[in-house]
C-alpha cells in the first residue's frame, strides 16, 4: 500500500476541460467544450518547425528562451503598446500560459498572502494560489455582463493583499477590460505592494475593433505586473504548449528561479520557428476579425436554437443561457446535452469555487464552419 498524502489541493478534482472532452469522445459529440481550434494551423509555421529540426536545432536553447524570439516579442510589444521591454531581463518563454501563471504566483506568494480573484475564473487560478498556501479572495463579476465591481475590490483589499488577478479577454465570459477599469485599477494599486497577474492569452482575439487593455500599455501598472501570453491560442496550436511571461527585471529574476528548476527551457524548434513567423505582423493584427467572423456565424446559427446568447467581445468563447427552458443545474444540463444531443459545452459553475449556477454554459466557437453548423443543428432540438 502506498503512503497516504494529506492533499495539498483537497478541494480540487479533475479539470472540467478533461472531463467534458472525455464525455464528448465517449458519446461521439461535437466538442464545443474545451477551447481549441479544430482547423489546421498555418502551414508555414509547421514547415519552419520541421526545418529547424532537420537543421539540427534540437538541443536546449537558453533557459529564458531563444533570444531572437524574445527580441522579436520585445519589438512587437513596443510597436503595439509603446512599452520598452528588455528581452534579456523582462521576457521569459514558458511551456504555455497556464505554466506562466503558476510560476508567477509561486514566485510571489507566501503562506497567508491574499490574492483577489474574480469569478467566474479560469479553473487553474484558485488551485495555483492554494498550493502556495495563499488565500484566494473571491469576488463575483456582475451577472450577466460580468463587469468588475471596483467598490467591492476596494473593500476586499487588506494589508495582506499581494496580488490581483485579471483576465482580458476573459475566459469563460468573453468580457474585456475597459479604459474605465484601468483607471479604477490604478486608483487602487498605485503606491501599494500589490502585484497584478494579467492573463492575456487571448490578446489578439478581440472583436468589433475594440482595443485590448493590456497591462503593457500602462507603465505604472506594468511595473507591478506579470503579464502572461500563449502562442497556442494565437497560432492555433494549443497542443504545442508554449507561451511567455513579461514582467519587470526584479520580479522576473524571481520568476526565473522557479522556472529554471521546473521546466528549465522550452521546446527549441518551435521557438526558432515562432521567432521567424512573428515577422508576419498581419497574422496577428487580422486575427480578431478572423475569429469575430466565427463568433458572428455561430451567433446567427444560435438564433434558431432555444438558447439566449450573451455578448462576447473577445476570446474563443460565448455563453448561452438556458434557465428559461430548463431548471437543471449547469453540470446536469451540460452532461445531458452531450449524451442526448451530441454537443459538449462547459458548465460555467465549474469556474466558481462555490458552484454559483446562473444556468449558463460556455461554447467554444473557434471551430470550422462545418463543426459550428453540425453543433447548431443538434442544439436546435435541445429542450
Ligand atoms: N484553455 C482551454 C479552455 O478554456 C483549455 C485548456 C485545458 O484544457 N487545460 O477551454
Amino acid at each position: 500500500m502506498s503512503p497516504a498524502i494529506l492533499s495539498k489541493l483537497p478541494n480540487t478534482g479533475t479539470t472540467i476541460f478533461t472531463v467534458m472532452s472525455a464525455l464528448a469522445v465517449e458519446h461521439n459529440a461535437v466538442n464545443l467544450g474545451q477551447g481549441f481550434p479544430d482547423f489546421p494551423m498555418h502551414d508555414e509555421l509547421i514547415a519552419r518547425v520541421n526545418e529547424a529540426m532537420l537543421k539540427g536545432f534540437n538541443q536546449y536553447v537558453h533557459m529564458n528562451g531563444y533570444m531572437p524570439l524574445r527580441e522579436i516579442l520585445s519589438e512587437k510589444i513596443f510597436s503595439l503598446y509603446a512599452a520598452g521591454v528588455n528581452p534579456d531581463t523582462e521576457i521569459t518563454i514558458t511551456p504555455g500560459g497556464t505554466y506562466a501563471i503558476y510560476t508567477a504566483l509561486t514566485s510571489v506568494l507566501r503562506p497567508g498572502d491574499e490574492v483577489i480573484v474574480f469569478q467566474p475564473c479560469y479553473d487553474s487560478y484558485i488551485p495555483n494560489i492554494e498550493i502556495n498556501g495563499a488565500v484566494p479572495v473571491l469576488l463575483p463579476l456582475h451577472f450577466p455582463d460580468y463587469s468588475i465591481n471596483w467598490n467591492a475590490v476596494r473593500k476586499a483589499i487588506t494589508p495582506r493583499t499581494r496580488m490581483i488577478m485579471l483576465n482580458s479577454p476573459n475566459n469563460p465570459t468573453g468580457a474585456i477590460l475597459s479604459e474605465r477599469d484601468i483607471a479604477e485599477l490604478k486608483k487602487l494599486v498605485l503606491g501599494t505592494n500589490i502585484f497584478i497577474l494579467s492573463d492575456e492569452v487571448y490578446e489578439h482575439v478581440i472583436f468589433d475593433d475594440r482595443k485590448h487593455q493590456s497591462m503593457l500599455r500602462y507603465p505604472e501598472l506594468l511595473e507591478r505586473s506579470f503579464v502572461c501570453f500563449s502562442f497556442g491560442k494565437i497560432y492555433h496550436c494549443t497542443g504545442w504548449k508554449i507561451g511567455y511571461c513579461v514582467a519587470p527585471a526584479a520580479p522576473m529574476r524571481e520568476f526565473r528561479k522557479v522556472h529554471q528548476f521546473n521546466c528549465f527551457s522550452c521546446d527549441s524548434p518551435k521557438q526558432i520557428a515562432l521567432a521567424k513567423f512573428l515577422e508576419k505582423t498581419e497574422y496577428y493584427t487580422s486575427l480578431g476579425n478572423f475569429v469575430q467572423q466565427k463568433r458572428d456565424f455561430f451567433l446567427s446559427l444560435m438564433k434558431e436554437t432555444p438558447f439566449r446568447m450573451h455578448d462576447s467581445f473577445g476570446s474563443y468563447f460565448i455563453l448561452g443561457s438556458y434557465g428559461h427552458f430548463s431548471n437543471e443545474s449547469e453540470m446536469d444540463f451540460a452532461v445531458r446535452m452531450t449524451k442526448d444531443h451530441g454537443v459538449a459545452s462547459i458548465p460555467v459553475s465549474a469556474f466558481y469555487r462555490d458552484g454559483t449556477d446562473n444556468k449558463v454554459v460556455r461554447f467554444c466557437f473557434c471551430k470550422k464552419k462545418e463543426t459550428l453548423e453540425r453543433a447548431a443543428e443538434k442544439l436546435r432540438k435541445v429542450r
